[in-house]
């Protein structure tokens, strides 16, 4: 049998495009296709790196190779030559953080500090909860470089704690290799939820455990907009997670607040938000209490339920293309069944986390499903990604959300 030396961080392979990939990664998007690779000089292994020639012969790009995903090659640079070494890492990371600032501060010690792709870091998420860094990884192209990841992390962003994090699809592979999700690389040990300030509120997050890097920091924005909004009302927070939304309602001066969620794991996350808060004026006069339930049937029913404000923040609906149509329908419905629940004058949120559901599809569904009625409804903003999770490029694009008044 032959025998493979393993792979080095720097070996690089050669790769030709189809034209029309070509001109794709040109125009800076990341990703290459295993059906655009024309010409590979050999077989590679997962995390090389490989450098694309254009038909002229000239650097085109370079990207991690990943020989078992169809998504073959993710571009971490693209136009004039470069050498990828320690330097480079280091200057790449020092610019991702750097456009950061100011988005920490004394009353917010948590957000995202790198967003993938779009930061020109593919297939990797990094998230500060204080003192605590969350890396989690979406391809097995980073397993070569987890020595150098973590050393450089620990000498650029000093963080008490790195914990590792990673996508169902990758945790088999790291796993043969000593990497567990979850897995503090870096630091002290952690034994319970991490806490951390937003926008002066204080929240919890299971970093070794929680959903996506344990917090769901993309809405930050669309939560401080709730907490203008919620003075002196009756809201629901539907999909409430561990209350985000129904913490900043209640210190907008909300009456009282329900956090409905199909997980009593995440309800009882609520409560300990909400007790974590207990200092706050607003938030101690704010009734708040909890309903376990399929939010779905829940807004079916219940008619006597009424409030002032309602938060719609489904998870994803449509996690693949061939699921369109039907997320399309659902936040139709849903938009509908709510309003049956909303006072008049009422303000209704509704989000959105599905790639595959473009804005304007999301938008305009809303609007159809709130047209059902005969009440008369105005949009009083829409917004897209907040600063710290800005995407750059379409297939990167999934939150979306409106914001709207109804007599
Ligand atoms: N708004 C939250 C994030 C919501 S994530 C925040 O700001 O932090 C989506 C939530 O929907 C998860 O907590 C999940 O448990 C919940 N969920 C999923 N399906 C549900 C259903 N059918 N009914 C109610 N909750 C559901």
């Amino acid at each position: 049998m032959k025998r493979r030396d393993p792979p080095r961080p720097n070996t690089r392979l050669r790769v030709r495009l189809t034209a029309a990939a070509e001109s794709i990664v040109r125009s800076g998007h990341p990703w290459v296709f295993a059906g655009s690779i024309r010409e590979l000089n050999r077989e590679g292994t997962a995390g090389e790196l490989a450098v694309i020639y254009d038909r002229n012969d000239r650097f085109l790009a370079i990207g991690l190779f990943d020989p078992e995903s169809p998504l073959r090659i993710r571009v971490l640079h693209a136009g004039k030559p470069v050498q990828i070494d320690e330097e480079w890492w280091r200057l790449h990371l020092e610019a991702t953080l750097a456009r950061r600032t100011g988005l920490i501060d004394s009353q917010t010690t948590a957000c995202r500090l790198i967003n993938g792709e779009s930061d020109g870091w593919p297939g990797l998420v990094l998230d500060r909860y204080g003192a605590v860094l969350v890396l989690k990884l979406y391809t097995m192209a980073w397993l070569l470089r987890m020595p150098m990841l973590v050393e450089l992390l620990r000498a650029v962003a000093e963080p008490e704690t790195l914990v590792l994090r990673l996508s169902r699809n990758v945790q088999a592979g790291f796993a043969q290799n000593g990497f567990a999700d979850g897995q503090v690389v870096h630091g002290a040990a952690i034994n319970s939820p991490v806490v951390f300030l937003e926008t002066g509120l204080r929240f919890e997050a299971d970093v070794i455990h929680g959903q996506k890097t344990g917090f769901f920091l993309d809405q930050r924005e669309n939560r401080r907009e709730v907490e203008t909004l919620a003075r002196a009302g009756d809201v629901l927070n539907a999909f409430s997670f561990t209350g985000g939304f129904s913490l900043y309602a209640a210190r907008g001066g909300a009456l009282s607040v329900a956090s409905l969620d199909i997980s009593a794991h995440a309800l009882t996350g609520a409560e300990r938000n909400f007790a974590l808060n207990r200092d706050c004026e607003a938030v101690a006069r704010c009734q708040h209490t909890t309903i376990q339930a399929n939010a779905f049937e829940w807004l079916e029913s219940n008619p006597e339920r009424t409030f002032d404000l309602i938060v719609l923040d489904p998870p994803s609906l449509a996690k693949r293309e061939s699921e369109r149509e039907g997320a399309i329908r659902a936040y139709e419905k849903l938009a509908s069944d709510a309003l049956r629940h909303l006072r008049a004058p009422g303000v209704l949120v509704s989000a959105s986390c599905s790639a595959h559901v473009s804005a304007d599809e999301f938008f305009s569904a809303v609007e159809r499903g709130m047209g059902k009625s005969r009440r008369k409804f105005t949009v009083i903003k829409t917004t897209r990604h907040a600063p710290d999770h800005a995407a750059n490029f379409s297939e990167a694009e999934y939150l979306k959300c409106v914001f709207l008044r109804c007599d």
